[in-house]
């Protein structure tokens, strides 16, 4: 059998599927409020049991493959026959993937740790549960209106077809989980290559996501996984006709190499997100924010707090503060001493980078390479460096914070637009002053700006918003949602149906 055939077949058996869930004439029965899934059962020994009564058999895949080609065309089936279902329907393919992350938000985050070993414990699990409970789904959607003496105009907000997605070692399952509501809410399938550091959990996640989706709803495949991923397999993502639109959530390297695709990229690119600290701040709360901030993952959060710049006249007060509330601060040759250790120095005209040894380490990781030893609950390491420190242009992603004392707030402003080299992500601000927080924002121009809170606060984290871990800040898109992954369409009928 050709693989016309074969698409043939696998197009019939979705489309009578769907049809035994929509009914053969086409109708849905309207859904009122929030569509809400059963509870998710652990997948059963055996293989699934759709609720419609189909087995799977041989021929699910539940998002496993090792080929691009044979992934693309199972999620460009899977995507066709999404098209058929009805909003309701996909979003109980959305609710079923959020209940997932709460329900097994231990085992999960568990495997992420011990699989990736960066980060702390206790929050990759939290980061599944967030996704749960926050995800935006199908009601994110709006539709556009034109009305006037020539009819009626609608835009509305289309999927693309395929997404080729890449996601980090930082938050491997929560990103995909993440990207796979947003994008299937949006009407779209994806095909992810994980970064090989993660791709066991992100390939038993997606494992465990098509499989409720199968059981409720009959479609396989909604979100492929490359099991094997290689850069080579990212590369034929990138050029593969059958992929519409690519999202991109890593460092600086992927970002570029996706650009050059020739195709529409999404991007969510580095930070190294700069805090100030102006002379009117709460200091208190700017020290128990940048605490909950830096922390978070063990810095792992490309929004994290990761250089902090102080004006001279609350200098000692803030590094008490920061004393107080239980970082452990080291000397300026400490410092040095362990900039050497964790960071590379930078090359070929670009920045210096973390030793990837020491990314997401515990900070007690961190005081052994300097051979002291700190409170077993210290959380953080910080201690004053000069602007142009590795500490300050590395993005650093573990839990040793640069403090840098500066003359002026204007040039902490200055320092802080350096440190966040141009990425456009994230910048902090500790004040009481409106001017100094309009200043600061119109200088960083970053996608979040945060004022006295803690950096997570601009994710939907005790911040008002909601939350997401693509913050598409390299092409401009913001948190992405389901509106990101979708393109105008334009609907208009001349003349009519104007009621007014
Ligand atoms: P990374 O850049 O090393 O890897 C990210 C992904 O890109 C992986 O899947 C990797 O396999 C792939 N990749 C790397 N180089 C590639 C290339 N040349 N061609 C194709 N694929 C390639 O990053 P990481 O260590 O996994 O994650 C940390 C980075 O991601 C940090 O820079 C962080 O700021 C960023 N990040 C950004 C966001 C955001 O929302 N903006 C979210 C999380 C992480």
């Amino acid at each position: 059998m050709t693989q016309v055939d074969d698409r043939l077949v696998q197009d019939m058996v979705q489309s009578v599927l769907s049809h035994i869930q929509t009914g053969w004439g086409g109708r849905v029965a309207p859904v009122t409020g929030q569509a809400v899934a059963a509870p998710v059962s652990a997948p059963r020994a055996g293989g699934a049991v759709a609720t419609n009564g189909t087995p799977a058999g041989a021929g699910n895949k539940f998002g496993q493959f090792t080929d691009v080609n044979e992934a693309v065309e199972a999620a460009a089936v899977a995507q066709r026959a999404l098209m058929r279902r009805s909003l309701a329907q996909r979003e109980i393919a959305c609710d079923l993937i959020r209940q997932i992350c709460v329900q097994q938000a231990d085992r999960l985050g568990e495997m992420e740790y011990e699989e990736t070993r960066v980060g702390h414990r206790a929050h990759k699990s939290e980061k599944l549960v967030l996704v749960g409970q926050t995800a935006p789904g199908v009601k994110f959607l709006r539709t556009e209106c034109f009305s006037g003496d020539h009819g009626i105009t609608l835009e509305e907000h289309a999927p693309w077809g395929v997404i080729g997605v890449i996601t980090p070692v930082t938050h491997s399952l929560p990103t995909l989980a993440n990207n796979a509501v947003n994008m299937i809410a949006a009407g779209n399938s994806l095909v992810c290559n994980p970064h090989p550091g993660g791709k066991g959990v992100a390939a038993h996640g997606a494992k465990l996501f098509n499989q409720a989706i199968y059981e409720k709803l009959g479609i396989d495949n909604l979100i492929s996984v490359i099991t094997q991923p290689t850069i080579e397999s990212a590369q034929e993502i990138f050029v593969h006709p059958g992929v519409r639109l690519l999202s991109i959530t890593g460092g600086p390297g992927v970002v570029a190499a996706a650009m050059k695709s020739g195709k529409r990229a999404i991007c969510a690119g580095p930070g190294n997100p700069p805090c100030v600290v102006d002379a009117s701040a709460d200091l208190d709360n700017a020290a128990r924010c940048i605490l909950e901030g830096a922390v978070y993952d063990n810095n792992l959060l490309c929004l994290s707090e990761k250089e902090v710049f102080v004006v001279a006249d609350v200098w000692d007060a803030m590094m008490s503060a920061m004393e107080s509330v239980g970082a452990c601060r080291l000397t300026s040759q400490q410092m040095d001493q362990l900039g050497r250790i964790c960071i590379t120095p930078a090359r070929d005209g670009g920045h210096p980078s973390a030793n990837r040894k020491f990314v997401g380490a515990e900070p007690q990781v961190l005081a052994e390479q300097l051979g002291i030893s700190i409170p077993a609950g210290c959380r953080m390491l910080f201690g004053q460096t000069e602007p142009d420190h590795v500490f300050v242009q590395a993005e650093q992603m573990m839990p040793v914070i640069p403090f840098v004392r500066c003359a002026t707030f204007e040039q902490a402003v200055e320092f802080a637009v350096q440190a966040e080299h141009g990425f456009g992500h994230t910048a902090i601000i500790h004040s009481r002053l409106v001017d100094h927080m309009t200043a600061m924002g119109k200088a960083v121009d970053t996608t979040i700006f945060v004022k006295n809170g803690p950096s997570v606060a601009g994710d939907g984290s005790g911040g008002e918003g909601y939350g997401g871990y693509s913050i598409a800040c390299s092409t401009g898109e913001g948190i992405a949602t389901p509106m990101t992954y979708t393109r105008l369409r334009r609907c208009v009928l001349v003349d009519n149906l104007r009621i007014i």
